[in-house]
């Protein structure tokens, strides 16, 4: 295992970059530790491949270095890093067995046969593949194949790191849970350094302690799943995160006053905030509706009944606002919202102000 260091690191695919807008990988300088569980997570395009290209090996970026324990290996082949890489789809071999198939990874390494085999043992044991243990991959279905891919990354033990690309895309939904707890326990077990690449925020937020969000080539924040829940670094953190994500609203603010258009709404600190686009970022979680007189005044456009929550979407001075309500609590008809002060973030041109910072 290692850490990782991202060192001024950035990439274009053009020749010549003039522009931000030319880089795929905006630059980027971080230590992720070794044995951390990391998730790359942003919509398609943002640059996620890009950055697990440059770390395995497949690409050299056009800025910057990559370290892996202080050793530079921007240069080094993939052969010569020492990772192992679990893909979308399962890489394995079809005429061999489920046991063949997790030993194979370490045979090609020279790994004494008495560890080979407790080694794989152990892992057809996790994956709860004992029963087909002795069975040809061929027959098996697309989840115990993309299991085996799994064990052949997490067989072995002297790997820098483990990195994951989308690995439960072809997983049925109802074992997609399974998998992913059990990837969690695997990571506690082994204490690999884990990588692993999703556009998926509920694979992301439950496999990782840490989450590096991407945006448009650039990571917008890293952070612990609530950090990126309560004080989103970046307005697309805030819309990515969260279901519905953050309510996002146009605002002027003087002292401990914000302006939505005609409606105030009151702040916990006090801005001082001149220039830019200054917004009001609050999660659905944190507005609540009521029939009194205090909050702003809005009207009801849609409510959607999800089970133990409904979701009411009002108009607030022209502009959409989530309120996420529990069942059974009522939706007044001429509605006043109300939003928890001390869970209000602002941001500036989409980056959070923080206060005293
Ligand atoms: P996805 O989830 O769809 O795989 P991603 O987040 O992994 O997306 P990348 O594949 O890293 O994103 O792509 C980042 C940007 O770089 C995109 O604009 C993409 O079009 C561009 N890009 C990727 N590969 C190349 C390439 N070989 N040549 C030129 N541009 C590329």
């Amino acid at each position: 295992m290692a850490s990782i260091t991202l060192e001024n690191l950035g990439h274009s695919y053009y020749p010549n970059p003039q522009t931000p807008a030319d880089f795929a990988l905006k630059e980027l300088d971080y230590e992720w530790e070794d044995g951390g569980a990391y998730a790359l997570l942003g919509p398609s395009g943002c640059g996620k491949t890009t950055l697990l290209n440059i770390i395995s090996g497949l690409l050299v970026p056009s800025r910057g270095h990559i370290k892996f324990d202080g050793q530079d290996v921007t240069h080094l082949q993939p052969e010569e890093r020492n990772i192992a890489q679990v893909f979308q789809f399962p890489v394995i071999y079809d005429t061999m067995t489920v046991r063949q198939n997790l030993a194979f990874p370490l045979m090609n390494r020279k790994v004494p046969q008495d560890e080979i085999t407790k080694r794989v043992t152990e892992m057809i044991e996790v994956l709860d593949l004992s029963e087909k243990a002795d069975r040809k991959a061929r027959g098996l279905t697309a989840d115990e194949k993309q299991k085996i891919s799994l064990g052949r990354g997490l067989v072995r033990y002297d790997v820098n790191a483990i990195l994951f690309d989308e690995p439960l895309t072809v997983i049925d939904p109802h074992m997609k849970w399974q998998l992913r707890t059990k990837l969690k326990e695997l990571h506690r077990q082994l204490g690999h350094t884990m990588i692993y690449v999703t556009h998926d925020q509920t694979e992301a937020l439950t496999f990782a302690d840490k989450v590096v969000v991407m945006y448009e080539g650039e990571v917008v924040q890293i952070g612990t799943p609530e950090e990126l829940f309560d004080q989103p670094a970046h307005t697309f953190v805030g819309y990515f995160i969260g279901s519905p994500g953050m309510n996002v609203l146009p605002c002027e603010i003087k002292g401990k006053t914000a302006s939505i258009g005609n409606a105030k709404v009151d702040l916990v600190n006090g801005y001082n905030l001149t220039d830019g686009q200054i917004e009001l970022g609050i999660r659905p979680e944190f507005v609540s509706l009521s029939s009194g007189k205090k909050g702003v005044s809005a009207q009801i456009e849609a409510v959607e009944n999800i089970g133990r929550f409904k979701i009411v979407r009002a108009n607030l001075e022209g502009h959409s606002v989530n309120a996420v309500l529990r069942e059974g609590e009522p939706v007044p008809t001429d509605p006043k919202l109300q939003f928890d002060a001390s869970r209000i973030n602002i941001y500036q041109d989409s980056h959070l102000v923080r206060v005293g910072g």
